[in-house]
């Protein structure tokens, strides 16, 4: 099968971890920072991830040197065009990029700054090319709390406009959902949907709690429902997708290998289950590749890919006419 012909929607992928390493030799060098070095292969080895790290944490590190030049109107505007630009090229149709807003205001930037230019990096790439997008905000568990209402309120002028979601995202503590609830809540009053990753670093109660307290209708990974009933059974009663990023989980060892990734069992079980990059330049990775990975390891047909499409265009925080348009390349 040619899998890059596919048309194909990408529902997880982070804008910082999706940096194309010739950008950030480009961009430090107009910004006058100085890179651990200039040699495009040792900025790209610096930025993939290694195939399995010891952890999350290992993984995460790999945001640093892009987040570097994130922190101006200009490269934010670059990073958020090229990176619809790269995934067009390859038929994806439809694209959500999730970003941690207050990631982004260390020179001096100001939040609306920050909204005003991935929105207009993607508005431009979809002027271009036959991709259509929209935006999450990602809020870091770790940091503090005090200007998360100010992030969902900044971000209303692009509501439904090309920002549509709240995310938390970062490391994964049990438990964590009970802490966010007023900030949730607040959220969805103001209009915005929500997916949350849990589940990813084994904490099947992390989901259960993403769903129940805090609204989740999508949950970033999720795989770790395997362990634990009631959240398996909730994310099925209630229709809830998973947002599946498989390389991404072999990388942070959230499964031991990809023999081992649920993404199959859920699909069989009618588990709404959707395939996604989560990071292209950190995981080294393209939807081409992601969807090639489970298809071929997991003997998925046509049809069946065909049907996750499908899943992933139900659950998509698109507007209908987006849907619509959508559902135009499927078999
Ligand atoms: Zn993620």
């Amino acid at each position: 099968m040619n899998y890059f012909d596919l048309p194909k929607i990408d529902l997880h992928c982070h804008l910082d971890g999706s940096v194309r390493p010739e950008t950030i030799i480009a961009l430090a060098a107009e910004q006058n920072i100085t890179l651990p070095s200039n040699d495009i292969e040792e900025i790209r080895t610096l930025m993939i991830a290694p195939e399995t790290c010891t952890d999350l944490g290992e993984y995460l590190q790999r945001f640093d040197l892009p987040l570097s030049v994130m922190q101006t109107a200009a490269g934010i505007e670059r990073i958020s065009f090229e990176l619809f630009e790269d995934a067009a090229q390859e038929n994806v149709k439809y694209l959500e990029v999730r970003f941690g807003p207050m990631l982004h205001l260390e020179q001096g930037l100001t939040l609306e700054q920050v909204f005003d230019s991935v929105v207009a990096g993607m508005k431009r790439a979809e002027a271009m090319y036959d991709i259509k997008g929209n935006y999450i905000l990602s809020i870091l568990r770790h940091m503090p709390k005090d200007r998360i209402k100010e992030v969902l309120d900044t971000a209303a002028k692009y509501l439904n406009d090309g920002i549509v979601a709240f995310d938390l995202a970062g490391g994964e503590a049990p438990g964590f959902c009970a802490e966010f609830v007023p900030y949730a809540e607040y959220a969805i009053e103001k209009g915005y949907r929500v997916t949350i990753h849990a589940g990813e670093q084994g904490v099947g109660q992390n989901v259960f709690d993403a769903v129940s307290l805090l609204g989740a209708e999508r949950v970033g990974h999720g795989i770790h429902i395997t362990g634990h009933e009631g959240a398996y059974d909730l994310v099925k009663a209630q229709n809830i997708a998973l947002e599946t990023c498989p390389s991404s989980n072999v990388q942070t060892k959230a499964v031991e290998n990809l023999a081992n990734h649920p993404v199959k069992a859920f699909y069989q079980d009618g588990i709404q289950i959707t395939i996604n990059t989560d990071n292209r330049t950190v995981s080294n990775t393209t939807m081409t590749d992601e969807v090639r990975k489970v298809m071929e390891e997991f003997n998925l047909n046509r049809e069946d890919y065909f049907n996750i499409y499908n899943i992933s265009i139900e659950h998509a925080f698109a507007s209908d006419e987006v849907k619509q348009h959508l559902s135009t390349f499927s078999e």
